[in-house]
């Protein structure tokens, strides 16, 4: 009989390794990270180029490497960590599979450059897909600098794999975070494409948490600390009142190990509940301790998942630990004897009989007077629902002849030979009546019968299609504001916001600044309101962190679906007829007006027919 098994050749069965291990450019990121720390490394440097897809590098310290080790620490299950299995169950080591490096060279052009104590002079290796290209003698100081070049170079369909670069660098970022908080003593620096991205120094975690998030972070911080005999737990939790929509800072680390645990996730929100809203999510930086006896690590490739002996326990100490802590943080003012002074009547009031108030109302008094003539410059198309007036709403239109104007200009309604057959007056229907069910749906009679609009699915599908517009084609109007608005954001929020700098030109936004941690916006698109910019941008990075956008075209497009999200009219908003006419004829300028940006459903009509079933 023919034998037809074989042994895999080394680099095959490295490629295969690699594919368990390296993912994208960010694994890459935590495993040369975390051989750093493993060399006792107290100052590393990563410095990325193209999210990593050109070049990961980084830069250590620590120990280094003698000749015969740099040449070894190449080969599958080459490791210095662990001797014997049952060293398994005693780890001190962010490493010990001894499989990073050798999958890495698998699938990069990769060079390392290192030199230890004992040795007078360094070595650099270079190899290529697991192939050893040179071995040199050079001049070098003690420690390890690892560059990895051309990432999956010879493995199309993994590189053609990849995200587009904000998302790949969202993930390399993230990686650095995590492995930057768990070791706050040691000093880190991050550069990508030249400019540096973060520098930490060394410092505590409270300091590190901060360096990383933005001095803002420091006051909504609430210590963490519990020894038991099976776990101890230190760190911080957020605040109830600034937990966030997205799910942004949620860490755990176990034993320096930053890792993934559903299960004490669920800890810490039960320990929440009630403190939080539904749909916002608790932040938190715990760091746990336990016996390394009683967890095993060894059970994902990339270590981030880990099972613990005492689970319950662990869960039961955090959920009591977490509950102390708020417990301390909102008892805290209640418990404070200090009285509040303003609270106190004043010493001269102290002898007189307390008169009622009397209410005047002015009568005559219209809120939207003053706004809408000052309003009246700026006639715009987007969302000025609000500050419409009956007699200003025709000036709704005014302006939109000129050549920029998106939307199509009044009478397009009539212009539309489908939309002119829906919206013509039946002779037996004197006049068109339009009104609110609600205050979530728009209802008007057509022809045949009625038509119903979600006032802000609708909204939204203007929306989304006047930006997707502007941002193609550079053509937004902006409105100067005659005093900069000046936003802080944390670092993180400030990367994500910069991937969108150039579409959020496009669209209308004119930014006056943009530093460390602060931008300053001079201009916004035409209508929309100074005062909900902010809450613009803030959702705009809460829906990156949610569902992070892909290629460059999308990125417009989820862009534009984002901007059009916070923007548009809400539910519940009350709608003077006028502007309900609006909408509509808005609407149905659109190019695709039955649906919203997300496809639901927008509009639906029912006519005589649909009622006649109904009334059989
Ligand atoms: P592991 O970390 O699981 O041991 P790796 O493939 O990541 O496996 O590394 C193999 C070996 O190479 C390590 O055990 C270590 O001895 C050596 N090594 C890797 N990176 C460094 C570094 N930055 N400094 C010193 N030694 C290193
Ligand atoms: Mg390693």
């Amino acid at each position: 009989m023919l034998d037809i098994i074989q042994l895999l050749p080394d680099h095959v069965a490295n490629q295969i390794a690699a594919g368990e291990v390296v993912q994208r450019p960010a694994s890459v990121v935590k495993e040369l990270l975390e051989n750093a720390i493993d060399a006792s490394a107290d100052q590393i440097s990563l410095v990325i180029k193209d999210a990593g897809k050109t070049l990961i590098q980084v830069i250590d310290n620590g120990v280094g490497m003698s000749p015969t080790d740099a040449r070894l620490c190449f080969e599958r299950h080459a490791t210095s960590k662990i001797k014997k299995a049952e060293d398994l169950f005693n780890l001190d080591t962010k490493g010990f599979r001894g499989e990073a490096l050798a999958s890495i060279a698998a699938i990069a052009h990769v060079a390392l450059k290192t030199k230890n104590e004992t040795t007078e002079m360094g070595t650099e290796i270079i190899i290529e897909g697991s192939k050893v290209v040179s071995q040199d003698v050079v001049v070098a100081t003690k420690g390890t600098t690892i560059s990895v070049k051309n990432l999956f170079f010879n493995i199309p369909a993994r590189r053609n794999f990849l995200k587009s670069n904000p998302v790949e660098t969202r993930h390399i970022i993230d990686e650095f975070h995590r492995v930057a908080l768990a070791h706050p003593s040691i000093a880190f620096k991050m550069v990508h494409n030249g400019s540096d991205t973060f520098n930490l120094p060394a410092s505590n975690v409270r300091q590190r948490i901060v360096n990383i998030f933005g001095s803002k972070t420091n006051e909504k911080l609430v210590p963490v600390s519990e020894h038991t005999d099976i776990v101890s737990a230190e760190g911080f939790i957020v605040k109830p009142s600034f937990a966030k929509k997205s799910r942004g800072e949620q860490f755990f680390f176990v034993n320096d190990r930053f890792i993934k645990s559903s299960y004490l996730h669920h800890a810490v929100q039960s320990a929440f509940e009630g403190l939080i809203k539904s749909d916002t999510h608790p932040g938190y930086f715990l760091y746990l301790k336990v016996d390394p006896k009683a967890i095993d690590i060894n059970i994902h490739p990339t270590k981030t998942e880990i099972k613990f002996e005492e689970e319950h326990a662990i869960y039961a100490v955090l959920r009591a630990t977490l509950k102390h802590s708020l417990g301390q943080f909102s008892v805290a003012p209640v418990l404070d004897f200090n009285k509040d002074a303003g609270f106190d009547t004043p010493y001269a009031y102290a002898s007189k009989t307390p008169v009622a108030p009397t209410i005047e109302v002015d009568r005559s008094f219209n809120p939207f007077q003053t706004e809408s003539k000052l309003n009246a410059g700026s006639s715009s198309k987007r969302n000025t629902f609000k500050e419409d007036t009956t007699e200003h709403w025709e000036s709704l239109y005014s302006g939109l002849q000129s050549d920029t104007d998106v939307v199509v200009p009044k009478g397009i309604v009539e212009q539309d030979p489908e939309a002119q057959e829906l919206f013509e007056s039946d002779a037996a229907l004197p006049q068109k009546v339009t009104f609110q069910i609600q205050h979530k749906y728009i209802v008007t009679t057509i022809k045949s019968g009625i038509l119903v609009i979600h006032q802000n699915g609708a909204h939204q599908r203007i929306l989304y299609e006047d930006f997707l517009k502007s941002m193609t084609l550079n053509e937004a109007v902006s409105q100067q504001l005659l005093f900069p608005l000046v936003f802080t954001f944390t670092k993180p929020q400030l990367v994500i916001l910069e991937n969108f700098k150039e579409q959020l030109t496009h669209s209308g936004f004119q930014f006056s600044e943009w530093n460390e941690d602060q931008v300053g916006v001079k201009g916004i698109p035409a209508g929309i309101s100074e005062s909900i910019v902010e809450e613009i941008f803030h959702q705009l990075i809460s829906d990156f962190e949610n569902q992070v956008p892909d290629s460059g075209f999308s990125q417009n497009d989820w862009l534009a679906k984002s901007l059009a999200r916070s923007m548009a009219i809400k539910t519940g908003t009350v709608l003077e007829t006028e502007a309900q006419e609006h909408l509509i004829h808005q609407l149905f300028a659109c190019k695709e007006p039955s649906v919203s940006p997300d496809n639901k459903l927008v509009l639906m009509t029912m006519n005589a027919t649909d009622f006649d079933k109904k009334f059989m």
